[in-house]
């Protein structure tokens, strides 16, 4: 019986539900971006490579250093790391080389170009390129750990994005459901009913509310859209062979939860 929300949006509900939740996110995210995240270094200053490591590693990060382009690249490519620091200026390829390879191989890595003042030209090309944010050298240690953890976030609140609650799991990024482990193949629309109905585990909803959550638009109050659609949504969740836990309540709407 416990829903765990990991999503940021859930325009229906309430703002305070929304505020707490929020938190909850961002508590869970910022524990999730400390513990075990690998850093790659991909810089050939000696003086910034024991800067960076030293700092770093204090917050608990691991480190490892690439001092050329190309080591740089063969490494992000091999291993799996949670936030890369580029600089761009880099001895047998330009970290505006490397980036776009990864941008190719890898699409969702967080990189973090690192540059000198006067390199506004390369910062912008490097954010256009696909960096997701630079920093200006020097660098205080305060704003280098601020800038990692900030991107950390990003990749965990992405890769936490799901909804579960009575034997439903439902991926918001790759909009796969499963119920008991199983597929459950639904439609956009049907899709969009199970989250607002997962949302709101355990509570009632009224066809208007699903309506306007899932329809987004005033109807005649007399459609019987909304139960046409639970009927496919049931069936389908059904077919692992379990009744689905999607419940009628009379003259009211529906909800979706254990049946007592
Ligand atoms: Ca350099």
């Amino acid at each position: 019986m416990t829903l765990i929300l990991l999503d940021m949006g859930a325009a229906a509900d309430s703002r305070r539900e929304r505020a707490s939740r929020a938190d909850g996110d961002r508590a869970r995210a910022d524990s999730l971006a400390v513990e075990n995240a690998r850093v790659l270094l991909i810089e050939d200053e000696p003086g910034i490579v024991d800067f960076v490591r030293r700092g770093l590693e204090a917050e608990g990060f691991t480190v490892e250093a690439a001092r050329d382009g190309v080591e740089g690249e063969r490494m992000a490519l091999a291993g799996s790391f949670d936030a890369i620091l580029l600089d761009l200026m880099l001895p047998r390829r330009s970290g505006l080389e490397v980036l776009a390879s990864l941008r190719l191989a890898m699409p969702g890595a967080p990189v973090i170009i690192l540059t000198a003042r006067g390199e506004i030209e390369d910062r912008v090309e490097g954010l256009d390129a696909g960096a997701a944010d630079y920093l200006v050298k020097p660098f205080s240690m305060a704003e280098l750990v601020a800038r990692v953890r900030a991107q950390l976030r990003v990749v965990a609140q992405a890769s936490a994005s799901a909804l579960r609650a009575e034997g439903i799991e439902v991926d918001l990024l790759t909009r796969r459901v499963r119920r008991e482990g199983q597929l459950v193949t639904l439609s956009t629309t049907e899709f969009e009913l199970l989250v607002y109905l997962m949302r709101h585990h355990g509570q009632v909803v009224s066809r208007e509310q699903i309506l306007s959550a899932v329809w987004g638009y005033e109807h005649d109050p007399a459609t019987n859209v909304v139960d046409v659609y639970v009927g496919y949504l049931r069936r389908k969740l059904a077919s692992t062979g379990e009744p689905a836990p999607v419940f009628t309540v009379r003259a009211v709407g529906y909800r979706l939860g254990s049946s007592s």
